[in-house]
């Protein structure tokens, strides 16, 4: 926060997250697994990937979101919430620093219709070309957007209740920083292997598995495990 990379906002969002990931005994639940087989499913299966990457995102995944990007072949493209010209420099050679890779962002010629302010600005041959977005820690106003102009969406964000979460064609209901990686190894898995990619998207029902990880929070709840 100290350099600019996510806001006093964010910071307060990541407390949403530890709240959430505490609730679901920090790990990786089966639900969670589920959902990450079948975001690298997408990914794999997309035309043209995109991830996403905001100021939360870039603080506490950036490598991670890097390696998932060359395993995917998604490019990166930084969009903030809070945004000036020159935060989005910094946080856009940070997530290239940390990387080692470019990220987009710097040319924001498109605009996310419906979303009120400069945080609907995005690039047209990223964000805007997509036909399949991974969105970190996204708020709910820009994943609506995105679905409104027929993307698919995988969001990854702790709370199975937030509008992202609702949106999303998958729902990765994990902290980043294990989710991301864990998908990257399920896209090396199914990266040469369409049919399987088909057949885990075909097994997996996303409202299905948000309503089961609630299931698993109200369980933990009654029982006193947490
Ligand atoms: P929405 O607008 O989607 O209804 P919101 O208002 O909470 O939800 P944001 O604050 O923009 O939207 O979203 C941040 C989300 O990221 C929160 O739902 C929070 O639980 C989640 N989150 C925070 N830290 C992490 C983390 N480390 N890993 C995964 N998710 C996280």
């Amino acid at each position: 926060m100290t350099e600019g990379i996510v806001s006093v906002t964010g910071l307060i969002a990541h407390g949403r997250g530890e709240a959430y990931d505490y609730l679901l005994g920090e790990r990786t639940v089966p639900e969670a697994e589920a959902a990450e087989a079948a975001a690298a499913a997408m990914l794999v299966l997309a035309k043209r990937p995109m991830i996403t990457i905001n100021g939360n995102a870039a603080a506490l995944a950036a490598k991670e979101l890097g390696e998932l990007s060359c395993a995917s072949g998604a490019p990166m493209e930084v969009n903030l919430f809070h945004r000036s010209d020159e935060r989005m420099a910094k946080v856009i050679s940070f997530v290239e620093g940390e990387t080692g890779e470019k990220v987009l962002g710097r040319d924001q010629g498109g605009i996310l219709p419906g979303i009120a302010s400069d945080r609907s600005r995005c690039t047209k041959e990223g964000l805007m070309a997509a036909d399949v977005v991974l969105i970190p820690l996204e708020d709910g106003d820009r994943a609506e957007a995105m679905v409104k102009l027929g993307k698919k969406i995988i969001s990854i964000d702790l709370n199975p209740l937030s509008r992202t979460n609702q949106e999303a064609t998958v729902s990765v209901v994990d902290e980043v920083t294990r989710a991301v990686p864990n998908i990257t190894l399920w896209v090396k898995k199914l990266k040469g292997d369409p049919d399987q990619a088909r057949s885990v998207l075909a097994n997996y029902q996303n409202k299905k598995n948000l309503a089961s990880v609630m299931d698993r929070i109200c369980h933990e709840l009654k029982e006193g495990h947490v």
